[in-house]
């Protein structure tokens, strides 16, 4: 049985002029632009620039456990009377799920330390969560701060800056900058969700707001769309930075509804990594461009439960995952594969874990969660035909199964080509705001 198990080179990190602004916390004292990831970074042979520990002064790099894995937690409104069950939950229900975290062992840590972790920089425990609050309520301030300060679990805000209260958007139940800047100040992590909370794509309808603008629906196309989707991308990253003198390198997508022009934009704007909300677990290899965050809601109680269980946490310290390298499945598409069609065959060969139990096969796609997969013990095949389109443009696969009593889990990802009929159809979520 192959466990992977890549050990990243211990490189000598530059010495990097660090931001001249104000830092949002302590966890975010790491250089964002120092370094790419090192994904699949060789074990041997050593590469340009490795050079023994010595120097004391130096910092290096630690060796980051490649098997780690991540839930994204993205929560809205906490009220006690749910009327919105979309988008609500009540303090009650949220706190039971932070407590449950920690019961089950799994730590709650900062979305700096998993950007990180995923630069090979810092370890991060085997299973983790991040917590993150959209939209800027201010709830978020008088209810769930405290229930997080009781936990002592780290967050992040993803703020839209016409949301805040002031702004075009920004109602009674908004969040204000005042409480804003007592969050930063006290280390929580604040970060950019567009200037108006719309679909990016464009020529997709939106509504022009903002000050003085009188609010029209409309489709933009062209030089005026490019001026538009700058200010939501950039302008609102601008407006965060100003107004609270902190760095912004996160951005939440409103719906997850964007392509590769809103990516290239963001990417040039110096975001260091993108969040949808079609929830799955990250792991070393997710592409920074698109990290499912699972939206908790009070109408989807079942949402937070599946999540916890992705990353197969126990209560009991039960028997461990072992991790199985898909390049030893032979998976169909491999990993990091492009393919062109949003009805792929899926399908992994199960030989080389060894025995295994036939019962406890199980295959999860993201965007549709565990699929009728059909296992041929014959030949150790697992495969599925998908046959609902696939809306994202990359889809991760998890196989699991038992092996002598053992749960062994394997996973990766491949691409969805755009215009594979996919993602560029997907019908829009309902709005959250
Ligand atoms: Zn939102």
């Amino acid at each position: 049985m192959m466990i992977r198990f890549a050990i990243v080179p211990l490189l000598l990190a530059l010495n990097f002029s660090m931001c001249q602004k104000h830092e949002t916390g302590s966890q975010n004292g790491q250089p964002v632009s120092a370094s790419s990831p090192i994904p699949g970074a060789a074990t041997s042979g050593g590469s340009p620039g490795v050079a023994p520990v010595a120097a004391s002064p130096k910092i290096t790099k630690p060796v980051v456990d490649q098997t780690a894995q991540t839930i994204i937690f993205c929560y809205h409104r906490l009220v006690d009377k749910i009327r919105y069950p979309g988008t609500e939950i009540t303090p009650a229900a949220f706190e039971a799920q932070m407590k449950e975290l920690k019961d089950r062992g799994i730590t709650v840590i900062s979305m700096q330390d998993l950007l990180a972790w995923k630069r090979g920089e810092k370890n991060i425990p085997p299973r983790c969560a991040v917590i993150s609050f959209d939209d800027g309520w201010k709830s978020q301030y008088e209810v769930a701060w405290p229930i997080m300060k009781k936990y002592g679990y780290p967050f992040t805000m993803f703020i839209y800056t016409e949301g805040v209260r002031g702004g075009s958007l920004g109602g009674g139940e908004a969040i204000t900058w005042e409480q804003l800047g007592d969050m930063r100040d006290n280390g929580v992590d604040i970060q950019a969700h567009t200037a108006t909370h719309q679909d990016l794509r464009e020529g997709h309808a939106i509504t022009l707001v903002g000050a003085g603008v009188k609010r029209t629906r409309t489709r933009l196309t062209g030089p005026q769309y490019e001026q538009w989707v700058r200010n939501e991308v950039v302008g609102s990253k601008e407006l965060l930075e100003q107004r609270l003198g902190i760095k912004v390198n996160c951005f939440a997508v409103p719906f997850g509804s964007y392509n590769e022009h809103v990516k290239e934009l963001a990417r040039n704007a110096g975001y260091d990594a993108m969040f949808t909300v079609y929830g799955q677990p990250i792991t070393f290899t997710s592409p920074m461009d698109s990290l499912g965050r699972y939206a908790i809601e009070a109408n989807k109680p079942k949402v937070f439960e599946d999540a916890v269980k992705m990353i197969g946490a126990s209560t009991s310290g039960g028997a461990p995952v072992a991790e199985i390298g898909a390049k030893d499945l032979a998976t169909q598409p491999a990993d990091g594969e492009t393919v062109r069609t949003a009805l792929p065959l899926i399908k992994a060969n199960l030989t080389g874990i060894g025995q295994i139990d036939p019962g406890t096969v199980q295959m999860r796609v993201s965007g549709l969660g565990v699929v009728p997969a059909s296992y041929d013990q014959k030949t150790g095949t697992i495969s599925y035909q998908v046959t609902q389109k696939l809306r994202e443009k990359s889809c991760s696969v998890f196989v699991t199964a038992k092996s002598q009593g053992k749960k062994v889990e394997a996973h990766w990802t491949f691409g969805i080509e755009e215009g594979a009929g996919g993602p560029m159809k997907s019908p829009t979520p309902p709005p959250k705001k």
